[in-house]
């Protein structure tokens, strides 16, 4: 099976190329020229295999240049041994009678990120292999906070790669922020940028498709690529859980196999909705999903009028793996939804460009509205809910998954759409303590100490903390600087020790 690029409809390259190189020269991401499809006795056989062999199989129908043997093994080297303190890896854990809770942060750094990140590092080099790439490969990673921990444990000392991370100075929490600057390993780096998450992806994205940088990289032995969700390694992964947790449903028998499911996901850069999109056209049976947004709600906007305008204001919100305005996966569903017209794309995006805004058209609007739903919810509404849930069910969940329920209620509300729904739990909560505490406890006064906040989550909730967060209180910051958004290439030359 061949790739192309949403600005290139003619392009054809190997699922490989597509990952070494993360993003088209064309400014566009890469995507598989056709679908590949399912059927029920496909479904029906996912129920007994284990999360390992049910990647290698969806996995497999889209990396036509990787064995079943080499995909198998990468799945086992991400998601076997300790790795996820699981044994499911994506457990679907149901709550009440209505929600079914897909939690996917169980990984090594208690975000859904993990559930790409771990297998990326396989998926990247194994690539290179096969395309011949003798250079070092340098993932350069804009991150809301989540993706930049997860990329740097991934690939953290893998042999013939590098990490540079970039996160907004403001705009991650503080556990995140932790996270990141202890990170340990010799191939690492990590650096803050003044200004918000859409500054950091759009310096990311215009080094990558910067033809001196890129020249300047090839002659020191060096090719970027990226872990962010453009690349298509990133979102293959993705895809995996939404099949999984059909076969969870079905073995607990709240469905029957055909039985349509509804997918609610807390969504930002629109990768891990894509994905259960791409689930759906594969022939998962999906009603509808449903976008949640925090108060930065561009995308909610943008599915109810097919209008994406992004001067507004940017809010800094408790949910800050969401804060983010320019959405890059939301490119592919266009692709995808006007039957792969390149020309409609560039033409948006360049409008997009200009003029911050750009706008799809009836047609379009009635097309996504099939498929999609979208609510979105402001940060009161959010802690109302995380209160809400631990009180009547006592089920702790993080600032984004609560996005996603009340949204999700709000949609049952007014659409009495009672199809049995799936809802996508991105992170655990104590990645967002502050936020997660005084939803539970009211407004009283925090401990200013993020350490003392999780103590005190733990004692008022009964629920653990996970230890590679609370191991963290003793680590040493390795990493300090910050840095302006127009010295980031500079940034990146330093760091690898390019003149
Ligand atoms: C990244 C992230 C999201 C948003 O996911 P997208 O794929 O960018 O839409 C939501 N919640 C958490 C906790 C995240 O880390």
């Amino acid at each position: 099976m061949f790739y192309n690029s949403t600005r290139n409809k003619e392009l054809r390259i190997s699922a490989a190329e597509a990952i070494v190189k993360g993003i088209s020269e064309d400014g566009g991401l890469f995507l598989p020229i056709s679908m590949p499809k399912v059927d029920e006795k496909f479904i029906e056989g996912l129920q007994k295999k284990p999360y390992i062999e049910r990647a290698a199989d969806i996995l497999s129908l889209f990396l036509e240049d990787f064995s079943y043997e080499e995909i198998l093994n990468y799945a086992k080297g991400a998601y076997g041994g300790e790795k996820f303190s699981s044994p499911a890896v994506a457990p679907l854990v149901s709550v009440g009678e209505k929600f079914h809770i897909l939690e996917l942060w169980h990984g090594p750094t208690c975000a859904f990120k993990d559930m790409a990140l771990q297998i990326l590092p396989y998926l990247l080099t194994g690539s290179a292999k096969k395309v011949h790439n003798e250079k070092k490969i340098i993932i350069l990673v804009a991150t809301s906070g989540d993706t930049g921990k997860a990329a740097l444990e991934g690939f953290r000392d893998v042999d013939g790669t590098g990490i540079l991370v970039f996160y907004p100075v403001d705009g991650v929490s503080p556990m995140q922020k932790l996270q990141m600057v202890t990170q340990k390993g010799e191939n690492v780096g990590v650096c803050a940028i003044y200004g918000n998450f859409d500054d950091a992806q759009n310096a990311v994205k215009s080094i990558f498709t910067d033809e001196t940088v890129k020249a300047k990289l090839a002659e020191n032995g060096f090719a970027f690529s990226s872990a962010n969700s453009i690349n298509w390694g990133r979102l293959a992964p993705q895809i995996v859980y939404y099949f999984s947790a059909y076969a969870d449903l079905l073995q607990k028998k709240k469905i029957k196999n055909g039985e349509k499911i509804n997918i609610v996901v807390p969504t930002g850069n629109f990768g891990n909705i894509l994905a259960a999109y791409y689930a759906k056209q594969m022939g998962l049976p999906v009603k509808k999903l449903i976008c949640a947004s925090n108060a930065n709600h561009i995308l909610t906007d943008f599915i109810k009028t097919g209008v994406y305008d992004v001067n507004r204001e940017f809010t800094t919100t408790i949910s800050p793996s969401m804060d983010i305005l320019i959405s890059s996966n939301l490119e592919r569903l266009l692709f995808l939804l006007s039957d792969s017209d390149d020309a409609a794309i560039r033409a948006w995006y360049q409008s997009q460009k200009e003029t911050g805004k750009f706008e799809v058209g009836e047609e379009m609007r009635e097309k996504i509205s099939q498929s999609f739903a979208a609510g979105y919810c402001d940060d009161c509404r959010t802690k109302k809910t995380i209160g809400e849930m631990f009180k009547k069910y006592g089920y702790l969940c993080d600032t984004h998954t609560a996005v996603a329920i009340r949204v999700y209620e709000d949609y049952l509300e007014t659409t009495g759409d009672d199809t049995p729904c799936v809802i996508a739990s991105t992170a655990n909560p104590y990645k967002f303590s502050a936020g997660v505490l005084s939803s539970i406890q009211g407004e009283i006064p925090l401990p200013a100490d993020e350490f003392e906040q999780v103590s005190e989550l733990e004692s008022v909730t009964g629920v653990k903390a996970p230890n590679q967060l609370r191991s963290l209180k003793d680590e040493k910051p390795r990493f300090q600087d910050v840095c302006k958004k127009e010295d980031m290439i500079e940034k990146v030359y330093k760091m690898l020790g390019i003149e």
